[in-house]
């Protein structure tokens, strides 16, 4: 309770208050004292000089009765006037106290009054002395000689008053008491006053006290009442100041923060902090879905439990062995599925020691795939070239080596170089036709076309090739009308799709099968469905037979003069008109191809 401001305050202001009072008091009761000292000393020496005139018109000697009769006219209350003679014993002449005088009349002064200032007196001095009882300062008295000189200027004796100083010392006591009382009043009015000062100043520092604990618990709301311009006032304004700026600095910091923290739970990339020791501080939604783990798990987690499973070189202990292997990149598999690249970096405190670690996870399957699919490409480019360049090699060597001579078999060498040489310009010819579709440089000429018509000339360019495979091949058009089945689109691509898509069929339908060509309308939709009872598709193969090269069975594709670029060029032509090719298929049974192309609309010309 003694430490607050409010008591130190009233504690000061009582000490002082009983400081000032303790030293006026004694600085007062001195000054009385010496004041009421001195009257009695000049009221003491009139006396002494009355008496003393009026002995000198006296024999006061020898005439004791005399004296007395003279001294009793001047003889008051609390005084004691005592007339000694300057002899060898100091002879009392008279006293107004009876005790001096000795029971015969005669008696020495010594023996009863201070013998110093009667000695000082018969030197020719006049002498005073105080004699304070300190047990009882009402008994004190003041002790007064004066010479009496003869008609030669001899000191024939002396008058020695004893002054009683009990009026005095009674009224000190009651002044005494009086500041005394007047002391203990100021120190009670102190009290009252330093505590409604000690208020009036602690009350407005409680307040912001209490109101900054409240802020200090996160409520901003905290306006302290300004109850005056002085320095308190100036300290509740400051304080409310301060408030405001905090409170737009800590709602600024707090958008930031959202704005950050919205950035990292919606970011494409997952991301993961945590300290050195190991606890996860952050992990965001799209990293909890890249690990596969849900939250509760991840809570109940450390870091180094995190990617145990995937990586064993992900472990705090791991990093520090080394300071420089704190940031770097890695890449991570997680069971098959997916690839992850790692890229991680500490954080530093403020002394610049690490603090933990960040790690940024970007699925890289996809691009991992492109890649796998660029080698692949190259691989199969190469692969495709080398071929028929091994066999025109072989071949120009032999004619180049004789054979030349022999007509016949000349011919036949060179039959096989145009073939293989037209099979390379194909390969190269689709190659580029295939790259300006990725690039989008090719050129359409679209127009209205009828896909009927478009469908009854690649059945007649297939003709000999279905007859020699003995094949038969139905066009059923659900009867529809002349204009319904016509499209917009350019007819050269859309037939070359097409015609793959027939080639295919018949490439890989054995002697004897059959090809059916359906074509209907559903829901504003050409639909054109090609169906044959061939080899069929394995499962398996069927998700990658749009892609670039794929075949099924290289070899055969091959001897069939497949080069398997076929699909994914009819795929591309087809989604440039707006329209989606699908394949289904059973091993053994057969293949359906349907495409779904846009019907045309006058308006859309
Ligand atoms: P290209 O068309 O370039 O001359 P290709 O016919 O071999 O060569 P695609 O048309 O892309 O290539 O066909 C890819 C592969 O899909 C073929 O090699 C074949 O294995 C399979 N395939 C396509 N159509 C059929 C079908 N109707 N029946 C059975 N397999 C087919
Ligand atoms: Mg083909």
């Amino acid at each position: 309770m003694f430490k607050s401001i409010r008591w130190k305050f009233i504690i000061i202001y009582f000490l002082l208050v009983f400081m000032a009072m303790i030293i006026i008091g004694v600085f007062l009761m001195q000054q009385f004292e010496r004041y009421h000292l001195g009257v009695v000393s000049n009221n003491l020496s009139n006396l002494a000089n009355t008496v003393i005139t009026s002995l000198e018109a006296i024999d006061w000697q020898n005439n004791p009765n005399e004296v007395e009769n003279n001294i009793r006219n001047y003889e008051q209350m609390g005084m004691g006037i005592t007339v000694i003679k300057n002899d060898t014993n100091f002879t009392v002449v008279f006293s107004t106290n009876a005790s001096y005088m000795g029971e015969n009349g005669e008696a020495n002064a010594t023996h009863f009054l201070e013998s110093d200032l009667i000695l000082a007196a018969f030197n020719g001095e006049v002498e005073e002395k105080d004699i304070i009882r300190q047990d009882n300062k009402l008994n004190s008295s003041k002790h007064m000689v004066f010479p009496i000189r003869s008609d030669d200027n001899h000191v024939a004796g002396a008058v020695y008053l004893k002054g009683n100083l009990e009026d005095i010392y009674k009224t000190l006591q009651e002044s005494q008491i009086i500041i005394l009382k007047a002391t203990f009043l100021a120190l009670f009015i102190t009290i009252i006053l330093g505590y409604f000062i000690a208020k009036s100043i602690t009350g407005p520092i409680k307040d912001v006290t209490v109101k900054a604990e409240r802020m200090a618990q996160g409520d901003f709301e905290q306006i302290v009442e300004i109850r005056s311009d002085d320095e308190i006032g100036q300290l509740a304004d400051m304080f409310n100041y301060l408030t405001a700026k905090l409170k737009t600095v800590l709602q600024e910091m707090s958008n930031e923060k959202q704005k950050m923290d919205t950035i990292i739970e919606y970011m494409a990339d997952g991301l993961i902090a945590a300290t050195k020791e190991g606890q996860i501080i952050h992990i965001n939604s799209k990293a909890l879905e890249m690990l596969g783990i849900d939250e509760e798990v991840c809570a109940a987690e450390n870091f180094d439990q995190l990617f145990t499973s995937y990586d064993d070189r992900f472990k705090i202990e791991k990093f520090l062995e080394k300071e420089e292997d704190w940031s770097g990149n890695k890449i991570i598999d997680i069971n098959n599925e997916s690839i992850l690249q790692a890229s991680y970096a500490p954080f530093m405190d403020q002394n610049g020691d690490i603090e933990g670690i960040i790690i940024l996870l970007q699925d890289v399957t996809e691009h991992q795939k492109l890649e796998n699919m660029r080698k692949e490409f190259v691989a199969n480019v190469s692969h495709e070239l080398k071929t028929p360049l091994t066999t025109i090699k072989s071949y120009t060597e032999t004619l180049l080596d004789g054979i030349i001579d022999d007509r016949d078999l000349s011919i036949n060498f060179l039959q096989v170089v145009d073939s293989e040489t037209e099979r390379m310009a194909r390969l190269v010819r689709d190659l580029l036709q295939l790259s300006g579709l990725d690039f989008q440089q090719s050129k359409w000429n679209k127009k209205a076309v009828d896909l009927r018509k478009i469908i009854e000339e690649i059945i007649l360019k297939l003709d000999v090739s279905v007859k020699n495979k003995k094949q038969r091949v139905y066009l059923n058009l659900n009867d529809l009308k002349e204009d319904d089945t016509i499209i917009y689109a350019d007819k050269d691509r859309i037939g070359q799709a097409i015609l793959n898509l027939l080639g295919n069929s018949i490439k890989y339908t054995p002697e004897g099968g059959h090809i059916k060509i359906d074509i209907c309308i559903r829901e504003d939709k050409l639909i054109l469905g090609i169906e044959d009872n061939g080899i069929g598709i394995p499962e398996k193969d069927l998700e990658r037979i749009f892609e670039r090269f794929y075949r099924v069975d290289k070899a055969r594709a091959r001897e069939l003069g497949g080069t398997g670029l076929g699909l994914s060029i009819a795929k591309e032509i087809i989604e440039a008109h707006e329209g989606t090719i699908e394949i289904f298929s059973q091993e053994g049974k057969g293949t359906k191809t349907v495409i779904r192309l846009p019907i045309f609309m006058a308006v859309d010309v």
